[in-house]
């Protein structure tokens, strides 16, 4: 018999005497739930209950989980070569990735750097972005400009641009680098915020390598949607100050907000873009910096020659094949189609919660939708309730919001909104 087949309190008993978990601390104020399976939009539990799962596996498993054509893809790769080191070798999975990322992404970015997840994309990024402008002449210039309210991640770099108000990562505040911060952009366009997030960036024009945001949804750090036209005047200043726009895509990107990526709502173009998350379908830990030529060029040609960052999972062929799998299948699909059932199911099943005691907001955008309260919710008994409710979510501080899969059923749907009214009401 398998090592694996562990009874549900010993595997409960395993981990909490040794596993860290995401945020967490020992003892664990929550023991986590046990499950043992997962199919479609069901997460089933070492207990048998089944959950709906109204996360997507922190916004990655778009196309459900066991899907037949990602299992394949996987199970052939591992047939073939499971890893294969990266420095001084390439391999199909990974040649057909960049392809595939270059003929999606906004127009100009077409060279591929892998990444293992997320965070490190965005440190990546934020290397290429302060190795360009030591390449062009302006070492000077190795600060980053962003908007309060986001997040990029939890290494250190891309800690540094994270909301330094959020809480999340305000214990490393006195040795994260210095970075610029202006507020966070209203939601609808506002023209007197945009100038006067210029003149915050006119002032530091001179140390500044590049300005990094999360497009039309500040995400993990608060879920506040805004106008894509603001990435148009950042297009602008980036390119009248000589900076670099880097958009983290990592939340937003293959479908999430109703458009392939949040760029494309302003068509906008930025010099990186930092792609994870859905990219494998949530199978494999995979993410991709994005850049144009200029950009490639001009690190290749100064100082160094090349971007120093080579990890030793980097290209994985089996992350690499299953990303191929889960873009083709998405763009197989009709994506838009199954987010906009998404919008329409959230906006009609999220409305009863408008009129809640303690709810300040309720907003729907794509495959997203938002409850906000007024006061935190505990998110103890948040979560219990919505397991109660046959659906799992993970609220935090004072937001309740679900980013189903793509193929979830209306049913799904009305599922998931039950639950999270019912957490706002309780
Ligand atoms: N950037 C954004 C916008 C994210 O939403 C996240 C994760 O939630 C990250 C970066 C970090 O990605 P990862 O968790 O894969 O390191």
């Amino acid at each position: 018999m398998s090592t694996l087949s562990l009874a549900p309190d010993r595997i409960a008993a395993l981990d909490a005497a040794h596993l860290w978990h995401p945020y967490g601390a020992f003892p664990a104020s929550t023991q986590p739930l046990v499950v043992d399976s997962a199919h479609g939009t069901r997460l089933v539990l070492a207990d048998g209950r089944e959950l709906v799962d109204g996360m997507s596996s922190w916004w990655s498993a778009v196309h459900g989980y066991r899907h037949p054509v990602l299992d394949a893809a996987v199970a052939d790769q591992v047939a073939k070569m499971s890893h294969v080191m990266f420095g001084g070798l390439t391999h199909a999975p990974a040649a057909r990735l960049a392809e595939l990322l270059v003929g999606i992404t906004p127009a100009g970015l077409d060279k591929v750097f892998l990444a293992d997840s997320g965070s490190v994309s965005v440190e990546v990024a934020i290397k290429i972005a302060l190795q360009y402008q030591r390449a062009v002449g302006r070492p000077e210039r190795h600060r980053l400009m962003t908007w309060r309210g986001g997040y990029h991640g939890d290494t250190f770099a891309p800690m540094s641009v994270c909301d330094p108000e959020g809480g999340m990562h305000s214990l490393w505040t006195d040795v994260l680098a210095r970075q610029v911060f202006a507020p966070a952009p209203p939601r609808q366009f506002d023209q007197g915020y945009v100038s006067e997030f210029e003149k915050i960036l006119v002032e530091h024009a001179g140390e500044l390598a590049a300005v990094i945001v999360e497009p039309v949804v500040q995400g993990a750090g608060g879920m506040r949607f805004h106008d894509a036209g603001y990435l148009r005047e950042l297009r602008r200043m980036c390119d009248e100050h000589g900076l670099l726009l880097i958009f983290d895509e990592i939340a937003t990107g293959f479908g999430r907000t109703g458009e392939l990526f949040a760029a494309d709502h302003a068509a906008v173009s930025p010099d990186l873009m930092c792609v994870g998350k859905a990219l494998t379908g949530g199978y494999l830990t995979l993410a991709a910096v994005l850049c144009t030529s200029v950009v490639a060029e001009a690190i290749s040609a100064g100082e160094g020659g090349g971007v120093m960052h080579g990890p030793t999972f980097m290209g994985n062929p089996l992350a690499c094949a299953v990303a191929v799998a889960a873009v083709e299948l998405l763009l197989s699909r009709d994506w838009r189609g199954e987010v906009a059932a998404l919008t329409e199911g959230l906006v009609a099943g999220l409305a009863p919660a408008r009129d809640l005691p303690g709810v300040s907001d309720v907003r729907v955008l794509g495959g997203i939708g938002v409850v906000e309260m007024a006061e935190p919710v505990d998110m103890r008994a948040a979560t219990a309730a919505a397991v109660e409710a046959g659906v799992w979510l993970r609220p935090f501080r004072n937001l309740v919001y679900a980013m189903p899969p793509y193929v979830c059923t209306p049913d799904d749907v009305s599922r998931i909104c039950t639950a999270m009214v019912a957490v706002a009401r309780s």
